[in-house]
């Protein structure tokens, strides 16, 4: 598996930089946004180091399926309300223009009661 000893996703997946951890397993690590857009805020990156979206190859679809299919699970848990009343919104900012700030993979998932910083 590809990871990048510069990447700082690379090492908080790699639990070289600590961080709050929601779920971890052998292909993914999902943990607490230092910077937190609302009440609810976690990000989900896979272990391995893809820089963003624009590097993603059919055989990166399961785990990505994966991580979808995690994430409203790991959303409730984490403090969001129930569909339809709560919900929560999930971002995946691609290269310069789509915000993206650090270039390794990673699915924002954010909620809970509003008023949010952001979004
Ligand atoms: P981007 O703008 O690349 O989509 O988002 C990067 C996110 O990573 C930001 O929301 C930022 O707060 C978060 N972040 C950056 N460095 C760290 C870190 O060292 N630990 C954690 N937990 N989050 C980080
Ligand atoms: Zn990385």
């Amino acid at each position: 598996m590809h990871t990048d000893p510069d990447c700082i996703f690379c090492k908080i997946a790699a639990g070289k930089i600590p961080s709050k951890k929601v779920h971890e397993d052998d292909g993914m690590l999902a943990f607490h946004d230092i910077n937190p857009w609302a009440p609810v805020h976690f990000l989900m990156v896979p272990k391995e180091h893809i820089p963003s979206m624009a590097q993603v190859e059919e055989r990166h679809a399961p785990l990505l399926g994966r991580m979808l299919a995690l994430a409203p699970k790991l959303a409730m848990r984490e403090g969001c309300r129930p569909y339809p009343e709560g919900g929560f919104r999930i971002v995946i900012n691609t290269g310069d223009d789509g915000g993206q700030e650090v270039h390794h993979l990673h699915i924002h998932v954010y909620g809970g009661p509003r008023p949010w910083k952001r979004g």
